[in-house]
């Protein structure tokens, strides 16, 4: 499901008030399941049925406060672009600022649906009242506090009207592979070298959302959709390079597929957006296949493989049970292979293992190497584990102190799960409860 709703405006309105208003119940569950850190620019949200994914578009085109109008101007028209509704903020408190004049100019003429928030209704205005953003031609007003959040209820009402209902039904059978990356790593030549083997291409349907574009492969016994990403469109906009850009095409890809074939390049070694693409994969729990591409390139011996898949594994901890294949997408070496991996993957991610099995093997493994003492004296037990029927590999362990599973135990856990089944490539949960 890829509806993605993106926030604008001149900097100080409360864009990422609103943001973090926005994102604030799911990021809270992500960051207590898995630890991570929670990501500034983007996150889910969802109102109403309807879920999807809110970028403030500020965060990432402007570094401070001195902002120029030719950045504004970047950030809106990135947004326009990618996002399927946008919010407009302004700020009830300031009243109409020449550079949301200027911005209302750029978005009367985009064909997106336009939503204009007039933010920090809390506090009196000094210019009369929200009524005044009228002018800007952008049809409804809506007056909210992002601050307190009266009036996002009725903004958001409005918001996931316009959002498409279900994205993904038609395809709801088949794995969704994307081919996900930064700019130049090769994603093209990869989608080249998979499709290449002309008779393979079944046929292109267009997608349910106005502008996806998937893929069906049906050969050598693999049938999948591959999701549409940068490779398959043209490359034409001047932004093109820049890191919101391509992470901005990653979050669609990924949240649309089931398993990420993450292309990195050899010749550059493993960076910090290699790692925000990968951590962005972790974080939305799809599986995922790492690929080193241009290994025709890189001169080699015979541990030189090992010792790059080492240091992207020691890079990557905790997460670090995933294939990782070394081709090279102009000469075909190992392409294959990949969609071959990206198969098991999605079928390890599709794994449910019976309560029974689960029980018989967990328990005992518990017995043998019990938790440490818990806290106050009293011993942590865990009675009964199970496995939800949720999309990706969830499990819950009951016990009576929930809270007091230590960070390592929970680790010591999924590698042992990880070690009697097939989880490689995908990112699984533990969850305690009490009975
Ligand atoms: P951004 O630069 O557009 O992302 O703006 P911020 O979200 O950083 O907000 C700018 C300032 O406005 C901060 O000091 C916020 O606390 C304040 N602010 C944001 N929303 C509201 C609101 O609803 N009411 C009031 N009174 N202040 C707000
Ligand atoms: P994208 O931006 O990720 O889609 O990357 P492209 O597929 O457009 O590739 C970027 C550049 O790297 C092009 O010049 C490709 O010819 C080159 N390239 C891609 N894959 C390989 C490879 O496996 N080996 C070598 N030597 N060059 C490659």
């Amino acid at each position: 499901m890829s509806n993605i709703v993106a926030i604008v405006g001149r900097p100080n309105v409360g864009k990422s008030t609103l943001f973090n208003r926005l994102v604030q119940s799911r990021q809270a569950i992500v960051e207590e399941s898995s630890g991570v850190t929670r990501d500034r620019h983007y996150g889910h949200s969802d109102w109403n049925g309807k879920s999807f994914t809110v970028i403030d578009t500020g965060g990432y085109v402007v570094g401070s406060d001195d902002i120029f109008e030719e950045e504004i101007r970047k950030q809106v028209d990135l947004a326009i672009d990618e996002a399927d509704v946008i919010i407009f903020v302004v700020d009830g408190q300031a009243g109409v600022h020449v550079l949301d004049e200027d911005v209302a100019l750029i978005l009367r003429k985009c064909k997106k649906k336009v939503l204009l928030g007039v933010n920090k209704t809390d506090i009196p205005s000094k210019f009369g009242e929200a009524a005044e953003f009228y002018a800007l031609g952008l049809g409804e007003i809506y007056p909210f506090s992002a601050m307190t959040g009266t009036g996002t209820g009725e903004l958001l009402d409005e918001v996931v009207k316009y959002l498409p209902n279900d994205t993904t039904e038609d395809y709801s059978d088949l794995p969704r592979f994307a081919v996900v990356g930064r700019p130049n790593v090769g994603k093209s030549s990869m989608i080249n070298a998979f499709l290449g083997q002309e008779r393979n291409i079944v046929t292109d349907i267009a997608g349910t959302t106005r502008d996806s574009n998937n893929t069906r492969f049906n050969a050598f016994g693999m049938d999948f959709m591959l999701v549409d990403t940068a490779g398959l469109r043209k490359k034409s906009k001047v932004y093109e390079n820049i890191e919101f850009y391509s992470v901005m095409r990653s979050i669609r890809a990924i949240e649309e597929c089931d398993v990420a074939i993450l292309i990195i390049d050899a010749t550059q070694g493993f960076d910090s957006q290699d790692m925000n693409i990968l951590r962005l994969i972790e974080r939305n729990k799809k599986g995922m296949v790492l690929v080193v591409n241009k290994w025709d390139l890189v001169e080699k011996d015979s541990n030189t493989h090992l010792a790059f898949e080492n240091m992207i594994r020691e890079r990557t901890a905790p997460f670090v049970d995933y294939p990782i294949i070394f081709t090279s997408a102009i000469n075909r070496q190992r392409t294959f292979k990949v969609l071959e991996m990206a198969q098991k993957v999605y079928e390890n991610r599709e794994r449910k293992i019976s309560v029974r099995e689960l029980n018989d093997t967990m328990l005992e493994i518990i017995n043998s190497q019990p938790p440490q003492i818990a806290s106050r004296g009293r011993y942590l037990k865990i009675k009964y584990i199970t496995q939800l029927k949720s999309p990706t590999p969830q499990f819950i362990f009951f016990c009576n102190l929930p809270k007091d599973v230590k960070d390592n135990y929970v680790r010591f856990l999924e590698n042992k799960i990880r070690s009697i089944w097939d989880f490689h490539g995908v990112p699984i949960q533990l969850f305690f409860r009490e009975k």
